[in-house]
């Protein structure tokens, strides 16, 4: 439920050596939010940057007393930046955004007005029209998009676009760690947030300076993916998967050991003798089927331990108290 009279927003903006941007970007922000009487909120963090982006930040702090910011001691990563935002934000709407001016400040109120008259969860930007390198962004990113599509169930075509609007339970609730960033929307999923839509958002090349992600990126990114596929499907119940691939490797080498224990034993009532059980492959084949089967049955024996362990870990989310 949102409240109107309480402040209407938080702008959130991760940034990492954008001190060519800065003051351009809050004079946008500024002159966008109230043309449209928009109360808010900014919440700068600066990721370990090493130009002068702080003392800008500084600066306009002195002036503007709805600008807030965060210093962190070094890089630790546009994740980590956005998890110590949101865990401050106060704004009914969360609205994250990139510092390079790739994003238009100007789509803001259109974002606040859809979660707030939609209802939504999360509005996702759409970069339709994308303004980066074909080769190492826009085709990889498809790419992506269309695996997190398929893996999450949820219905975004671009998943890792810096601009998205939140209610802000939403925010308090997802936990944005290692590079998760990129799948908000799937964490928000996960957590039972699904009303979630996209807006098609204008872009643009970056205006100064680089881009701050690698080509790590699609590492990191594969691998988180198959982390959250992991975790969404079994993350509560690792038993289910450990215990029925270990049950499973463990009964083909029990059989395949007995046969062969079997067959030795016949070859000796029938007085042939000479032939080692260790001579024929499936020895080992069942040796390194049971073993495995035992581990992984182990593994997943262990990762229920650790579940229970943790419980008093928040793992769920209220909608509402009374
Ligand atoms: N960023 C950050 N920490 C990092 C890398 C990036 O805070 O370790 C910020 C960066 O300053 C920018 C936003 O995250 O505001 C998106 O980064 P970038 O524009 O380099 O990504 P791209 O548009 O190339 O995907
Ligand atoms: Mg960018």
């Amino acid at each position: 439920m949102i409240n109107l009279n309480t402040l209407n927003l938080s702008i959130i903006i991760p940034l990492l050596n954008e001190e060519e941007s800065l003051e351009e970007l809050f004079g946008r922000i500024e002159r966008v939010c109230s043309s449209e009487n928009l109360s808010y909120e900014i919440w700068f963090v600066d990721d370990g940057s090493t130009d002068l982006s702080w003392s800008i930040i500084e600066n306009l702090k002195i002036e503007n007393p709805q600008v807030h910011a965060i210093r962190f001691s070094r890089n630790y990563g546009k994740s980590q930046a956005l998890h110590a935002a949101f865990a401050r934000a106060n704004g009914e709407v969360i609205i994250t955004m990139d510092a390079d001016l790739q994003d238009f400040p100007e789509e803001i109120p259109e974002l606040y007005a859809m979660v707030v008259n939609g209802d939504y969860d999360i509005v996702s930007g759409w970069k339709k029209k994308r303004f980066d390198n074909v080769m190492t962004k826009n085709l990889p990113s498809k790419l992506f998009n269309s695996a997190a599509r398929k893996v999450s169930g949820v219905d975004l075509h671009d998943f890792n676009c810096g601009l998205k609007a939140y209610k802000k339970q939403v925010v308090k609730s997802i936990d944005v760690y290692g590079d998760m960033h990129r799948y908000i929307p799937v964490l928000a999923a996960n957590a039972g947030f699904r009303r979630i839509t996209e807006k098609e958002v204008k872009h643009q090349a970056r205006p100064y300076g680089t881009s701050k992600f690698g080509t790590e990126r699609f590492i990191r990114g594969f691998l988180d993916l198959v982390t959250l596929w992991f975790v969404s499907r079994f993350g509560g119940r690792p038993m289910h998967f450990f215990g029925a691939v270990g049950t499973l490797m463990f009964i083909i080498g029990f059989f395949a050991a007995l046969g062969l224990g079997i067959s030795k034993l016949i070859a000796v009532s029938k007085g042939v003798y000479g032939h080692l059980i260790t001579d024929n492959p499936w020895f080992f084949i069942s040796l390194t089927m049971m073993l495995m089967g035992t581990l992984l049955f182990i593994a997943g024996f262990l990762g229920e331990m650790i579940i229970r362990s943790n419980r008093e870990h928040k793992n769920y989310t209220i909608d509402e108290i009374i």
